[in-house]
């Protein structure tokens, strides 16, 4: 991996492409979100396929020569139905939202309502934010955590959808560390007659590997995304029923999409091939081992978990009380600057803003994928309360901030990436 052929006619390219591979090389990726794939992924993502056009389904496309096109798509969607059972998957939505928009063009027209978590309690745009489409196009209202237990209040959100009656309640989350429990969703949903979409584009892969409880087969939709907790590649999907097959795949195409990316259809082949392989299974166990390592750590050191710890791949880390003078903001600065990637987050009943949030919440997809395990996590757990605990006024000391460094040098030495 060297970009010798970008370079050829194109340095600048090459030199960011270069150096992000660098920086990932370098860096401690803590961002929940994301992860690193196989080179088999990224092989299959950089495949010509790119080059091919394959608007429709397999067997019945709008272009000729889509034999392999059919062939990689077919493998995609049997893998899938065969990692989270469900009757049927679509397989080309872009990315996670643009699974989401073809579960609500199925269901919704513009002015029906939708029920969500609120996004400062760990809800997600495309659930209803003012500033995307949801947002402008349905009436949206927001259910929250307990801010005591930091769990999904259950019985508010039944009380709110029994008031507002949605004709869709989304479930699935952002920056939720806990169990979600599908059934007593549904059951709300049941109860004032709305759909129930249960979005899993944080857990997809846990899901996949049974570490976390299905809603294939209790919500009447699924969604997930393809390059979070499993390692396939940017993309989303959706599961539904035979009963909505043919209106979710008109939904994604033509109904929200042109022609699908083919070389991602083709990462998520090979993505979920792996997945299917028995070690996922242990490797989506160790990034739930390395969570539950990383937080018990740090609530030893004094921080505060939302919902005191964690069910997934994530905590999320309420600075106000161990460190009410650093905002998650500056946290995620100084701890980027010691090489460790994490992000800045609102966490239940935020006092600060979106933009300069309280918390931080960081998960372990990424360092799992790079072989990390329970003690080094402890060991990650530590250097972040080094760079928290050296702020002072505002800043964090750049000597501690380049000693944490060194030893994150030396975690991302011990565990190469894409040799
Ligand atoms: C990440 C995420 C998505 C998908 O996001 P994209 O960036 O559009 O792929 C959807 N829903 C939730 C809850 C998410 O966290």
């Amino acid at each position: 991996m060297n970009y010798d052929r970008v370079r050829s006619i194109d340095p600048d390219a090459a030199d960011a492409l270069a150096g992000e591979l660098s920086r990932q090389r370098s860096t401690l990726s803590m961002i929940a979100s994301e992860n690193h794939v196989s080179e088999a992924v990224l092989e299959a993502q950089s495949s010509v396929l790119t080059n091919k056009y394959a608007e429709g389904y397999p067997g019945a496309r709008y272009y000729a020569g889509c034999e392999y096109a059919d062939e990689i798509e077919t493998l995609a969607i049997e893998r899938a139905k065969a990692l989270w059972g469900a009757d049927h998957v679509n397989v080309q939505p872009h990315s996670g939202t643009q699974a989401n928009q073809a579960v609500y063009f199925t269901i919704l027209e513009p002015g029906d309502k939708i029920l969500s978590l609120d996004l400062d309690h760990g809800g997600h745009l495309s659930h209803g934010h003012t500033a995307n489409f949801t947002g402008q196009l349905y009436e949206v209202a927001g259910y929250q955590v307990d801010p005591e237990t930091g769990y999904i209040d259950y019985e508010a959100l039944d009380e709110r959808a029994r008031e507002f009656e949605p004709d869709v309640i989304v479930s699935g989350y952002s920056a939720y560390p806990r169990t979600v429990e599908w059934e007593r969703i549904q059951e709300t949903a049941d109860a004032v007659g709305a759909y129930h979409l249960a979005d899993i584009a944080h857990i997809t892969g846990l899901v996949a590997a049974g570490v976390h409880p299905s809603p294939v087969g209790v919500a009447d939709f699924v969604t997930g995304s393809t390059h979070k907790t499993i390692r396939a590649g940017r993309g989303g999907i959706v599961m539904c029923d035979e009963e909505f097959a043919d209106d979710i795949d008109r939904s994604v195409f033509p109904g929200g999409q042109g022609g699908p990316l083919m070389h991602n259809v083709a990462g998520k082949a090979v993505g979920f091939g792996e997945a299917l392989d028995p070690a996922f299974e242990g490797y989506a166990a160790q990034v739930v081992a390395n969570a539950r390592a990383l937080g018990d750590r740090l609530t030893e050191h004094g921080l505060s978990l939302v919902s005191g710890g964690t069910d997934t791949h994530l905590v999320l880390v309420d600075l106000r009380e161990s460190h009410p003078d650093v905002s998650g903001g500056d946290a995620e600065d100084a701890l980027h600057e010691a090489g460790i990637v994490l992000n800045g987050n609102t966490v239940p009943d935020e006092t600060r803003s979106p933009f300069d949030p309280s918390g931080i919440r960081a998960g372990t997809p990424g360092l799992t994928a790079r072989g990390f395990e329970e003690s080094e996590m402890e060991t990650v757990a530590d250097l972040i309360v080094r760079v928290l605990d050296a702020f002072e006024d505002g800043e964090a000391d750049p000597e501690v901030v380049s000693a944490v460094g060194d030893e994150v040098d030396a975690l991302c030495t011990d565990h190469p990436l894409y040799e």
